[in-house]
């Protein structure tokens, strides 16, 4: 199934049957990282937190909660 990107307007093809509620995937275009808010029907936000450019700054992020 595609959605498209809130940010950036490019489809991204997200299975749902490998994606839950709470997962991220990112925009293979833009590289913001989305939310699944839902499956059924797939919704996706924009996660725009300070792990912006997390390529190899994730451990350097503080997260708390998960
Ligand atoms: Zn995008």
């Amino acid at each position: 199934m595609a959605v498209v990107c809130p940010e950036c307007d490019n489809p991204i093809d997200v299975d749902v049957d490998e994606v839950e509620e709470g997962e991220t995937v990112q925009c293979d275009e833009c590289g913001v990282d989305l939310e699944i808010v839902s499956v059924e029907p797939l919704q996706l936000v924009a996660l725009e937190e300070s792990g912006y450019d997390d390529e190899d700054t994730s451990h350097l992020v503080e997260e708390e909660d998960e």
